[in-house]
């Protein structure tokens, strides 16, 4: 087991270990954040035939006139329709929006444009140059073509062209399943009073929330006393699950025993302590097929480091090939960090009227403080190297997915 590695090796070493998980076929209505598992290819063209863009008239530009034009109306087709009559020479055919296009036409002329119309007969005041107001077949998307590669996240408008392409079931990644464990003497569940020396337990549900936002399956959180036998029995017999993470008892005080039972049960620990902060006790290793990551209690350690690794090992696990993204952003005012360790801040990142990304953090950092969490919209990286970072440098953030972007006011330019 490595000690006080880098956080770059850290996140290598996550990369490595976290592979994609087999796949399920689930119905579209039920696909939604899920994670294709193999390529979508286009059975047939997009749309499938060459349709009327307009209500109006299917017409030959070739007879329009200079003024106005006459012509024969010889049919009618309605969306649904199989078809209708081809065009010839001083005739149209009435046509609806999305109704297939008729031989012999090359253009529609819209209802509007209609000057006058009698029996079989329709006067334009104005006529369609060739192919205006014609949709034709495949100008979406064409048979064969690859629509969508594995590891695309399933958002609504994928729903959308995954119906628009017939597909009723859709191969998605399994989910991960991944237990939460919180561990510590002075947790008590919210919604129950709280006696002398206890708090909430806070990183339960957030954890469990998170886990669940970066698309893994976790129906409810556990909770184990600083007991080194507690934590055994809950370690046995948990072979249908991908990740456990657990909260607490991985640092060096007295009643840590996450270490020492993962030990004892024959986990393969790759690492304990990364050079970082906040996080710096944070364990990762495998139980047989389980991967396993022991996060600090901090409420504030426990929230970013899960950002950091535990989503990385959930989209992994899901073969998603857009993580989570690291974007640059100019830092809006100084910040002092800590030489030696990685440090990630929380911070606030907003678009400037001139359209430049912006980032400062959410003020005093101390680990302890939830509510730097709760303000922020991302995580700023400051390399272990830098002691000091002035405003205005280019610095790396990864958005939190589920805060939005600001627009920051003029002043702040
Ligand atoms: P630990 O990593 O177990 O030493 O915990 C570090 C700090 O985080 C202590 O102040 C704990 O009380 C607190 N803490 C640990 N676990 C939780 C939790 N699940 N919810 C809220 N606070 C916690
Ligand atoms: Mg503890």
């Amino acid at each position: 087991m490595r000690t006080l590695i880098s956080f770059e090796d850290a996140l290598a070493c996550v990369r490595d270990q976290a592979t994609t998980l087999s796949s399920e076929l689930v119905p579209l209505g039920e696909a939604l954040g899920r994670t294709l598992s193999e390529a979508v290819v286009a059975r047939a063209n997009v749309p499938p035939f060459a349709s009327s863009a307009m209500d109006g008239f299917a017409v030959r530009s070739a007879d329009g006139q200079a003024g106005t034009t006459t012509l024969e109306v010889i049919g009618h087709i309605a969306a649904g329709d199989a078809g209708g009559p081809a065009v010839t020479p001083g005739t149209c055919v009435e046509i609806m929006t999305g109704a297939p296009f008729p031989e012999g036409a090359d253009a529609v002329a819209p209802i509007e444009w209609v000057a006058a119309r009698e029996g079989m007969s329709v006067t334009f005041h104005r006529f369609p140059e060739a192919h205006k107001h014609v949709r034709p077949a495949a100008e979406d998307v064409s048979a064969g073509q690859i629509v969508f590669e594995p590891g695309h996240v399933i958002t609504p408008a994928v729903v959308g062209m995954l119906a628009t392409l017939g597909y009723d079931t859709v191969p998605v990644s399994c989910m991960p399943r991944v237990r939460v464990i919180t561990t510590g003497n002075e947790l008590i569940a919210p919604g129950t009073p709280l006696e002398s020396g206890q708090i909430f337990d806070s990183n339960g549900p957030s954890l469990r929330a998170q886990v669940r936002a970066a698309g893994g399956f976790c129906p409810y959180h556990e909770h184990a006393k600083d007991d080194p036998n507690a934590l055994a029995d809950l370690l046995s017999g948990q072979d249908q699950t991908d990740l456990v993470i657990f909260s607490g008892g991985v640092s060096v005080g007295d009643h840590d025993h996450v270490k020492e039972v993962l030990k004892e049960a024959g986990a393969e620990m790759f690492f304990w302590k990364v050079r970082q902060r906040p996080g710096k006790p944070l364990a990762f290793g495998r139980l047989d097929r389980t991967l396993i990551l022991g996060l600090p209690g901090n409420p504030v350690s426990s929230a970013m480091c899960f950002e950091i690794y535990g989503r990385f090992i959930i989209e992994r696990m899901l073969g998603r090939h857009a993580t989570t993204p690291r974007l640059r952003a100019r830092l809006g005012r100084d910040m002092n960090t800590v030489s030696g360790l990685h440090f990630f801040a929380r911070g606030i990142a907003g678009v400037s009227p001139s359209g430049e990304l912006w980032v400062q953090d959410t003020g005093p950092q101390r680990s302890n403080l939830y509510g730097s969490v709760v303000r922020a919209n991302c995580i700023i990286h400051v390399p272990e190297s830098a002691d000091h970072v002035p405003k205005g440098t280019m610095v790396s953030i990864q958005m939190l997915p589920w805060a939005p972007l600001q627009i920051l006011p003029q002043n702040q330019e």
